[in-house]
């Protein structure tokens, strides 16, 4: 079968790959459609861990082709998406419930072989069954948006707030929506990107601020008088961090839900937070918030219909990794029937 091979930094490649034998708790999915995401483009560039060579794809959906001789619950054609990250059950973390903490986690498209491909082995404890009413490319964010429910859960946003996200990239754009569903009162977005911006817009934002053109602290300030209730960090970078520590009302909470290089190193006042009693929280991947995920888009409680969705056959792999790194949509799909 077809798959984009991660060999090296720098090396990925559309080959042929040979699915190893099926094991009786897997089962093999033929790929429908499979996210590209910022993780994808850090394993490429060697900026983040995976366990080369393996075959990339983390966010995927697609339709049961086979059954390992010990699952029953699942039938040939059905429909499913994939949580990628498999932890062990029996460490430290697994035991309190902390799985996305695993010591042993692995994920698939990382460590083991992804979605990037025509099939995929997956366990069958990795699958969600997936309704009628989700379409293919409504499937393929459910992986982004279990990791973004999860970031809500992290914020302890309560009705009433006023919520700012920096960056109005796919998850900044998730996160609004999922603010304004958890009860803020009003949602701000600062996003450089104009048709970012207009996305922001139409999918719920109250105010969409330029941070190129704007003083965004003046800004918040004139809007909130006290900062924001709670800031959530969705572009990585220092110094969006730094802004975030700014705008945040004393009492407030700093989410850091944007990836950062490894290194990156942010200088902050210590006296803010010590000040402002400020809450700092990280937010990673998506302990058990993939079923709720899938409730959220089947119910269309999310909507991706404003987003700007392209498509790209597997041999387009590095034409969508280029989207990504310049910007130019809300979400690459690679798809491998195309
Ligand atoms: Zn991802
Ligand atoms: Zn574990």
């Amino acid at each position: 079968m077809k798959a984009a091979l991660f060999e090296k930094p720098h090396h990925l490649t559309v080959t042929q790959r040979n699915l190893r034998g099926l094991k009786s708790n897997e089962v093999i999915v033929r790929i429908a459609a499979c996210g590209v995401c910022g993780t994808d483009l850090h394993i490429v560039e060697g900026s983040s861990r995976s366990t080369p060579p393996v075959v990339l794809g983390h966010e995927y959906t697609g339709i049961i082709e086979e059954l390992g001789s010990d699952v029953h619950e699942y039938s040939v054609g059905d429909s499913v998406a994939v949580d990628p990250n498999i932890s062990c059950g029996s460490c430290y973390f697994c035991r309190r419930g902390e799985v996305h903490l695993c010591e042993n986690l692995r994920a698939l498209g990382v460590d083991i072989d992804g979605g990037m491909a025509e099939l995929c082995i997956v366990p069958v404890k990795q699958l969600y069954r997936l309704p009628k009413s989700i379409s293919t490319e409504k499937a393929a964010f459910i992986e982004p948006l279990s990791c973004a429910v999860h970031g809500i859960d992290r914020a302890r946003i309560r009705p009433g707030d006023t919520v700012a996200i920096l960056g109005g990239g796919t998850v900044g754009l998730l996160l609004l929506q999922l603010a304004r569903i958890s009860g803020a009162s009003r949602v701000i977005v600062v996003e450089p990107l104009e048709w970012k911006r207009k996305i922001a817009t139409n999918v719920g934002a109250d105010f969409v601020l330029n941070p190129d053109k704007e003083k965004i602290t003046d800004v918040i300030r004139d809007l909130t008088r006290v900062g924001a209730d709670v800031v959530l960090e969705c572009v990585g970078k220092p110094e969006t961090i730094a802004l975030g520590f700014e705008i945040a009302r004393r009492g407030g909470t700093l989410e850091l839900f944007g990836v950062c290089p490894v290194g990156t190193k942010v200088p902050f006042e210590p006296n803010n937070v010590y000040f402002k009693e400020l809450t700092v929280v990280g937010s990673y991947v998506n302990p058990h918030t993939f079923e709720r995920a899938v409730s959220l888009l089947a119910e269309s409680r999310i909507s991706i219909e404003h987003f700007v969705i392209k498509q790209f056959s597997l041999d387009g792999v590095h034409e969508a990794l280029k989207s990504l790194r310049e910007g130019t949509t809300i979400k690459s799909l690679i798809n491998p029937s195309l």
